[in-house]
Parts: C-alpha cells; sequence; structure tokens
C-alpha cells in the first residue's frame, strides 16, 4: 500500500462524495520498478463518467464557482500551492510509486507543480478582460472572459500530476469546473490532489474524479453533450480518435500530444556541453518524455566523437528504484511499455539500424522484477526508417547525419529535423550565434532549445506544431484554451434601427 498518504475509501469523486464504482470494480496499482502492490483504487464505469460530468455540469450551471470573484479562485490555488509545499514528500513518494520514478525526480516535478499552480493564480487575479473605443460617447464596448464550462481532463502516466496541473489549474482559474481521468496507471496523485482542493474549499461538483481505462470511460467525457472542452495529453493515435469524438457536439479541443524531436549538432558546437546534454534529452525519465531528443542529427564530420562519447556514457548509466540514491534512471511503466520499446529496436536493426549500446534489459538480478530498459543507441539510421519516425517513448536514441558546409549543413540539418509528423520540441547546438538563430526559426517544432535542453518557465508557451497537437496556450502561457472571450456592446441611449419602414397601420 502507499502508506504515506490516508487515501480516501473510495476514490472516485463525484459531486463532491467519495464513491466506489457503481459495479464495485478495482485495480491494483504496481510499482514499475519492482512490481509491488502500490494501492487499490475504484474502476470507474461509464456510468460513473456519466455521473462525473452531470455533475460537473450542475456544478457549472447552478454554483458559486463560475461567479467566483477571480481573486478568491486565486487564492485557492496559492492554498495548493501552499499545501504542495508542505505535503512535498508524501506527494513525491506518491508519484514515484506509481510511476517507478526515482524519487529526485519526482521532487523536482512537485517544485514545477507548485510554480504552476502560482502561475495560474497570478493570471486569475491579473484578469480584467478590455474595452473597445466605439467612437461613439453613447454606446460602450467591451471584451469580457468567462469559463467555457465542463472540461473533461484526461492525463498521461509519464509526469503523471504535473501534466494534470497544466490542465487543473487554468480550468479552476478561469472558472470552469471538471471531470479528471488521470491516465489507469497513475492515480493517486491525482487522488491527492482532488481530495486537497476539495480541503481548501473548492465547492462540491467543481472537481470530479473518475480512474480506469481510456477506452471505456473516454467516449463518455469525449463525447458527452455537456461538456465543453476536452483537454487531453497522451499519445497522437488517441489524441485523433479524441478529435474525431468531440467533432459530432463541436467541443472545444485542446491536445497535446507526441514528438520525435531532432537535437541537431553542428560541427562548431561546445561538444562536452553538447554530448552531455544529448544524454539527459534522451535518457531523462528513461526517455519516456514527450520532448525527448530521441533523434540525435550530427554534422558527419564530427559523429564518431560524439557517438563514441555517447554510446560509452549510455553504458554507464545506473538504472534503479525511486528510493536507490545512486540510480540515475528509472524503469519503463509497464511490462507491455518495455515490450513496445522492445519490438521498435528489433524492427530498427531489422531496417539497418546498428545497436551500439542496450537494446534490453538489465543483467542485474536486483532489477529482474521491475520493467527496466537499458539506454539503447541505434546508428546509422536515415529517414526511411520506422524508427525515426515513430514515438518509442523508451530510452532509445537514432542517430542521423547531415554533411556539407555552411548554408548547405544548415539546410542538410533542417529537412533532417523537420522531416517528421510531430513537431513538439527540438534544440540546436552550435557557437556561431547567428546559425543558432537561423535554424531556431526554421525547426518547425513548438519549443526550440539553443545550446540546452529541456527546461521550460511557466508563462513560455508549450505546444505542438503539426501533428503534436492543438491548442498553444494549453501548457503554461495563458489561459485562452479555458475561457470564451465575450463581446459585450451597451447602448445607454436606445433608438429605433430604422432599417424598415414602420407602416401606418403598424405604429
Ligand atoms: P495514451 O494516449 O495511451 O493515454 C493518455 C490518456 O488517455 C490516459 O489517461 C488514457 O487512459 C486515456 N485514453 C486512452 N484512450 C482514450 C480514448 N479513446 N478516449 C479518451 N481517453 C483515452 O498515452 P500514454 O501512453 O498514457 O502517454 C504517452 C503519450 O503521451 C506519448 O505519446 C507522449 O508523447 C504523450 N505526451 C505528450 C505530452 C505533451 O506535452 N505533448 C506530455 C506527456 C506525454
Amino acid at each position: 500500500m502507499i502508506g504515506v498518504t490516508s487515501l480516501p475509501d473510495h476514490t472516485l469523486l463525484i459531486d463532491g462524495s467519495w464513491r466506489p464504482a457503481s459495479d464495485g470494480g478495482t485495480r491494483t496499482i504496481a510499482c514499475p520498478a519492482d512490481g509491488s502492490p502500490v494501492g487499490t483504487v475504484a474502476e470507474a464505469t461509464p456510468e460513473d463518467a456519466t455521473a462525473a460530468v452531470l455533475a460537473a455540469r450542475r456544478a457549472f450551471d447552478e454554483g458559486p464557482w463560475p461567479l467566483t470573484p477571480a481573486p478568491e479562485r486565486a487564492a485557492l490555488l496559492r492554498r495548493l500551492a501552499d499545501r504542495l509545499v508542505a505535503e512535498k514528500e508524501t506527494v513525491a513518494r506518491a508519484e514515484s510509486l506509481d510511476t517507478g520514478k526515482r524519487m529526485v525526480e519526482s521532487r523536482i516535478d512537485v517544485d514545477d507543480i507548485e510554480a504552476v499552480f502560482r502561475h495560474f493564480a497570478d493570471l486569475a487575479s491579473a484578469d480584467a478582460g478590455r474595452v473597445v473605443d466605439t467612437g461613439m460617447p453613447d454606446v460602450s464596448s467591451r471584451v469580457v472572459h468567462e469559463p467555457v464550462g465542463v472540461c473533461s481532463l484526461i492525463t498521461p502516466w509519464n509526469f503523471p500530476l504535473l501534466q494534470t496541473s497544466w490542465k487543473v489549474a487554468p480550468a479552476l482559474a478561469a472558472g470552469n469546473t471538471f471531470v479528471l481521468k488521470p491516465s489507469e496507471l497513475t492515480p493517486h496523485t491525482s487522488i491527492w490532489l482532488v481530495r486537497a482542493l476539495e480541503e481548501e474549499g473548492l465547492p462540491p461538483g467543481v472537481a470530479n474524479l473518475v480512474l480506469g481505462a481510456g477506452s471505456v470511460l473516454g467516449p463518455v467525457l469525449t463525447g458527452h453533450q455537456a461538456v465543453d472542452l476536452v483537454s487531453f495529453t497522451g499519445g497522437v493515435v488517441t489524441g485523433r480518435a479524441i478529435m474525431a469524438a468531440a467533432a459530432p457536439t463541436v467541443k472545444r479541443v485542446a491536445l497535446e500530444l507526441g514528438g520525435k524531436n531532432p537535437n541537431v549538432i553542428f560541427e562548431d558546437a561546445d561538444l562536452p556541453a553538447a554530448i552531455d546534454n544529448a544524454l539527459t534529452a534522451v535518457f531523462l525519465d528513461s526517455g519516456q518524455v514527450c520532448s525527448a531528443g530521441t533523434r540525435l542529427v550530427v554534422q558527419e564530420s564530427i559523429r564518431d566523437e560524439v557517438v563514441e562519447t555517447l554510446v560509452a556514457r549510455a553504458e554507464g548509466i545506473r538504472l534503479g528504484g525511486p528510493f536507490d540514491e545512486h540510480a540515475e534512471a528509472g524503469p519503463l511503466i509497464s511490462e507491455a511499455h518495455r515490450e513496445k520499446v522492445a519490438t521498435y529496436v528489433r524492427e530498427a536493426i531489422e531496417d539497418g539500424a546498428v545497436l551500439r549500446c542496450g537494446g534490453g534489459p538489465p543483467e542485474d538480478p536486483e532489477l529482474a522484477d521491475g520493467w527496466f530498459y537499458r539506454p539503447t543507441v541505434l546508428d546509422r539510421c536515415t529517414q526511411d526508417m520506422r524508427c525515426v519516425h515513430d514515438e518509442s517513448f523508451g530510452p532509445v536514441l537514432t542517430v542521423e547525419t547531415f554533411s556539407g558546409t555552411g548554408d548547405e549543413a544548415e539546410d542538410a540539418a533542417v529537412a533532417i529535423a523537420n522531416d517528421t509528423i510531430y513537431g513538439l520540441a527540438g534544440a540546436v547546438w552550435t557557437q556561431n550565434a547567428g546559425r543558432a538563430e537561423r535554424v531556431a526559426r526554421r525547426l518547425r517544432h513548438g519549443t526550440i532549445w539553443i545550446n540546452d535542453y529541456h527546461p521550460y518557465v511557466p508563462g513560455a508557451e508549450w505546444g505542438g506544431y503539426k501533428q503534436s497537437g492543438v491548442g498553444r496556450e494549453l501548457g503554461l502561457a495563458g489561459l485562452a484554451e479555458y475561457r470564451e472571450s465575450k463581446h459585450i456592446w451597451h447602448n445607454t441611449r436606445p433608438a429605433p434601427a430604422g432599417w424598415f419602414e414602420v407602416r401606418e397601420e403598424q405604429a
């Protein structure tokens, strides 16, 4: 059992009451690092999801939350941030047990989540709408912001509470109500979150939590007439299905999908920094990061030096569970996911990629019960191979090269880096400032790091180009996705419009 939080007896929160699933179903969560049981949670039915949607609808249509003054909404978000500080170890531990990730990473995630809540609290209290000049003394015109309504918030397992905070914080800041469905593999920190919101005074029915499989609950959450907005983070295949399910009722849809992110290294880069960051780019969280730098695009002249060093260092990465202080990377999320990664590597080798390191689970018997996979480098990859186009979502780096000098080299690097259906993130490494700016502008990806990889700040945009997503503002930039803008025209001297003649008999 989770041991560190006293979870409610029942783990669905619907209309302000904690309930079991309507058919009594449950799911046992296992820690991916060693398979040990972490907890048992309710497994919701479609009827439970419908009840949650209707509760959120009532709370929006009849409840106080959408009309609560923005400073009060902001204050609640700040109290939540304070709780994250006070309960940091509890939350980090719950996250690590569900995901298997190292405590050090979970603690960083909790700090990031706290910053997200504070950021959206600031945005909520700064929200004033705007006045538009009509040029007419008796008429005023203004734009006001209003919440969208009922939001279905559907999140993945890789950064469970961080991804959830990117949705819950702006949804609440803007005055919406919601149904949250975290990944069925990692529910515990979402349970913590909605309970904390409830205890901080969020009115009943504003936050609803359903747990269970997306294939079962998804049709309700993405298709029900009473839902106004679906905000989803996950894989592109699921994203396409959600967009289709939301179309008949024309819901607002915000999608944060996958990535196949190029990390471009030119021969004029600071190589020690570039190589060290290339490791972090792809092997952080065992590659289970949407923005992971999984495609190394390196200039041919430095390929040997870069690849040899990367391989030597990748082979030395220490794997271990959440509480192993010497571990540098954790397990994959599940047996099925490890099998997916293994299949991807097998197919890459069949297609002609050269396996330089990794390519299977570690031999250490102490790790045998977890879903570990060794950091893997696939050299000699080309654009016709599936491995450079499909997301493995594991610790697998593909290496491609480009040649030439000057503009020719830039053109070649950009062509390879942009040859993907995805457009989430990427990086360019060069000490030539002009080249850095030119290439950064030409890369068709939503976040570009120059001589760095992975950092972000609340307030910057996050979102994908192309099939990596819909809705640039969703993550961290603002509240636009979660509110409607209403134009109010106020004529203080009403008068007949005068378009149609008033005939005698009608007067
Ligand atoms: P997934 O698409 O399998 O599942 C994500 C969520 O959707 C889960 O809660 C799941 O239960 C639910 N779901 C599944 N089918 C559904 C359906 N038909 N209707 C509604 N909901 C459904 O993704 P995953 O395996 O949990 O996460 C990994 C993926 O997430 C990767 O592709 C990764 O790139 C992506 N991701 C993207 C970002 C980003 O910011 N762009 C961040 C994190 C993860």
